[in-house]
């Protein structure tokens, strides 16, 4: 049977790296909540709607529209029908997505939306409370995580791959302060769920993560 498949951990652990080509192999759906918070903020900021205003956010969550749509390429976001899969990957977004997500309100829309799309199975959902919250049932639970300078190398990668002009140690300060917000927040904070399979993803390569996670879900889809 087609599993719920959760994959939490802080920024740079692989997650999503993880998570496409999880979804590709075993053809299921690449749900990133991660981008649904990313989509939140962009329309918080566009409506100029402050990113603490609880009333604001959430009159906003119930207002907006985010889909998520496989295309061979990827994973596209759309906010509204517009898209912004772009647009919500830069550092400014990150940090914003990470100040929106602390307000309960705006969480209670996301996870509804998020059970939704995951509620026939057959998903890889990606982000940081979906093994604790969002699907807390489900058998297949991973928790990846690296070092921190590790994730900041990776993430500081991505970034120069879009010619974005960061350096190493702003990535690394970004992404310590970002692990810290999410970890302390007091609504469904950054943590491994008890029952969760803990992955060190350092030294491994992408695709021996794969390799190793798509072993799991496959004893667990026998039953
Ligand atoms: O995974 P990604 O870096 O795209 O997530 C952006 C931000 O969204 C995170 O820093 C976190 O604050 C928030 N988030 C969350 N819960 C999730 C997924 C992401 O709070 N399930």
């Amino acid at each position: 049977m087609k599993q719920i498949v959760a994959i939490d951990g802080p920024s740079g652990a692989g997650k999503s790296t993880l998570s496409r080509a999880l979804a590709r192999r075993l053809d299921y759906l690449h749900l990133d909540t991660g981008a649904m918070y990313r989509a939140v903020a962009l329309a918080a900021i566009r409506a100029g709607v402050s990113l603490n205003d609880t009333e604001g956010l959430d009159k906003l969550c119930a207002e907006i529209e985010i889909k998520l749509r496989e295309k061979p390429d990827g994973l596209v976001v759309l906010l509204n029908g517009e898209d912004v899969t772009e647009l919500i990957r830069t550092p400014e977004i990150s940090m914003a997505s990470s100040a929106v997500s602390a307000v309960s309100e705006v969480r209670g829309h996301m996870v509804r939306l998020q059970r939704e799309l995951g509620a026939q199975g057959g998903v890889i959902a990606e982000g940081r409370d979906v093994g604790t919250v969002v699907f807390p049932n489900t058998r297949a639970k991973f928790y990846l995580d690296a070092s921190l300078s590790e994730r900041a190398r990776r993430r500081y990668e991505e970034l120069r791959e879009k010619r974005a002009d960061n350096t190493l140690e702003q990535v690394r300060a970004e992404m310590e302060q970002r692990d810290k917000n999410d970890s302390a927040r007091s609504d469904s904070p950054l943590m491994a769920a008890e029952d969760a399979i803990k992955v060190d993803t350092t030294y491994m390569t992408p695709e021996e993560v794969v390799e190793w996670i798509a072993e799991r879900v496959k004893e667990l889809e026998k039953g």
